[in-house]
C-alpha cells in the first residue's frame, strides 16, 4: 500500500459563512482555508499512486470554485433560505442577509462546518478523479484547515 499527500503552496480558498446550531447563529465572517489530501492505493503502471502536478491542478480547480464566495447551506435546519431574482434571501429569527447570486455559492450540506466542507471537496474530487484510467485507489482523505492548527478530516474508502 501507498499514500501520496498534497498541502500548503495555493491549495487554499477564503470564503465566508456562518454556522448555525442550537438555536444560535454566529456573525457573518471569513476563513483562510487550506486543502490537505491523501491517496492510498496501489501504484499505477507508471509507478505512482497520482501524478503529483495533476493531483494539485484538479484540488486547485475545486478550491477555485470555492474562493470568494459566501458559502450557503442549503440543506440547512436553522436557517430560512429563499432564492429570488438574482439575489438569495436568508433568514434567522429576526437576522435577514440577502446576497448577490453571483457571491454566493450554494453548497449541498447542512452546515459549513471544516467538516461538511471536507466531505464536499472529497465529493468533488473523486468526481474528477474517477474518469481516470489505470488508478488503484482504495482511499481518499481530505483535510479542510479552517484556522492554522484547526483541521476537519473526510475520509471516503473505495
Ligand atoms: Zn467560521
Amino acid at each position: 500500500m501507498y499514500k501520496v499527500e498534497v498541502e500548503k503552496g495555493n491549495l487554499s480558498f477564503s470564503a465566508a459563512h456562518f454556522i448555525s446550531f442550537g438555536g444560535r447563529c454566529e456573525r457573518l465572517h471569513g476563513h483562510n482555508y487550506a486543502v490537505s489530501v491523501i491517496l492510498e492505493g496501489n501504484l499505477t503502471e507508471d509507478r505512482y499512486v497520482f501524478d503529483f502536478v495533476e493531483l494539485k491542478k484538479t484540488i486547485r480547480r475545486i478550491c477555485d470554485r470555492l474562493d470568494h464566495h459566501f458559502l450557503l447551506p442549503m440543506k440547512s435546519q436553522h436557517l430560512d433560505i429563499k432564492e429570488a431574482d438574482e439575489e438569495w434571501e436568508i433568514r434567522f429569527e429576526n437576522r435577514r442577509y440577502v446576497f448577490p447570486a453571483e457571491d454566493v455559492l450554494v453548497l449541498p450540506v447542512d452546515s459549513i462546518t471544516a467538516e461538511r466542507l471536507a466531505e464536499y471537496v472529497c465529493g468533488q474530487l473523486i468526481e474528477l478523479v474517477k474518469e481516470q484510467e489505470g488508478l488503484s485507489l482504495t482511499s481518499i482523505t481530505v483535510g479542510v484547515e479552517e484556522a492554522p492548527g484547526q483541521t476537519a478530516f473526510y475520509q471516503h474508502s473505495f
